[in-house]
């Protein structure tokens, strides 16, 4: 189920987030590997401040490989560790430990100047819903066994997972919203299924999908659908009544459903049938670049 977002639940949501980040060191800010600036909280640098973060990228199973290449290189230029990650197999999760050791070295400087010798560090998961949260954390604790809390004063019982010789991950995420404001980042959302259809109308966000598709994937939306090179010639809209023709979904007087027909889409999308797509790049028009990770 999506969430709709409103100030109240917004709020929420930002105190409950800034009580947890007091129990940690680090921040594995998950942002899904194919849309990581639509879907990432506007408001994530303001609130986690100067917490180191890790960059984790979801779903890169289900990104276009070079697009992910790509925003690798576009995060690691700005100083955060970054990592590509795959809850279903398991792809990337191995590495969190050593990604995260480098970043905290100054910390571990810090800590033996002032004659402090553990590096065990405490980190938590942070992102909007459907990102892959509690997939990355049931990955997780499915390696480790879970540590029980020992911090004095918490009021609520805090579990741990240990998922390193020096490194506990909190087991609750944090969650925070996504960003609306912008039609275009509401499609994208939409488009990855991170928010459902209750908030845009299907067929909209289906003819979105299919006119991205015909501009950067088209081969792969060809295949998919089997369609004639000349298909690129129309509408997006006559387009998806093509592929509902071609999946049956016929009303009536041979009418296309095309409610139906962008259910069907979507769900090829966003299950990777259609192939691995990104919807975001590095220096794409919408690309806004004061949203700098740093900020
Ligand atoms: P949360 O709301 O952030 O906790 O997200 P979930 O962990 O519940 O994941 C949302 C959906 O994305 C679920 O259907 C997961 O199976 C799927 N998912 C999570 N991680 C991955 C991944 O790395 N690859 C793929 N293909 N699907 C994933």
């Amino acid at each position: 189920m999506s969430i709709q977002w409103f100030p109240g639940h917004m709020a929420k949501a930002r105190r409950q987030v800034t009580e947890k980040l007091k129990l940690v060191d680090v921040v594995f800010e998950l942002l899904d590997a194919r849309l990581p600036i639509s879907s990432r909280n506007p408001m994530m640098g303001e609130i986690v401040s100067q917490k180191p973060r890790v960059i984790l990228l979801t779903k890169c199973d289900l990104a276009d490989p070079k697009a992910n290449k790509m925003w690798v290189e576009y995060f690691r230029e700005q100083g955060v560790g970054v990592l590509e990650v795959d809850a279903k197999t398991g792809k990337g999760v191995n590495l969190i430990q050593s990604v995260t050791d480098k970043l905290l070295q100054p910390l571990f400087e810090t800590r033996q100047r002032k004659g402090i010798l553990t590096r065990r560090v405490r980190a938590m998961v942070l992102g909007i819903p459907n990102v892959g949260k509690s997939s990355l954390i049931n990955r997780l604790a499915k390696r480790a066994a879970t540590v029980t809390g020992d911090r004095p004063g918490v009021t609520k019982a805090q579990q741990w997972i240990k998922i390193g010789q020096n490194l506990e991950l909190l087991d609750t995420p944090g969650i925070l919203w996504p960003k609306f404001e912008d039609h275009g980042v509401g499609l994208r959302l939409a488009l990855s299924g991170a928010i459902k259809e209750e908030i845009l109308p299907i067929e909209e966000v289906a003819v979105h999908g299919i006119s991205y598709l015909k501009e950067r994937y088209a081969t792969d939306l060809m295949t998919r659908y089997k369609l004639q090179d000349s298909a690129l010639e129309q509408e997006s809209y006559e387009l998806l009544q093509e592929i509902g023709k071609k999946r049956g979904c016929i009303q009536r007087g041979g009418i296309v459903n095309t409610e139906k027909a962008a259910e069907i889409f979507l769900n090829d999308l966003q299950g990777g049938m259609i192939g691995r797509i990104s919807f975001e790049y590095p220096g794409d028009e919408f690309f806004i670049e004061e949203q700098d990770v740093q900020r």
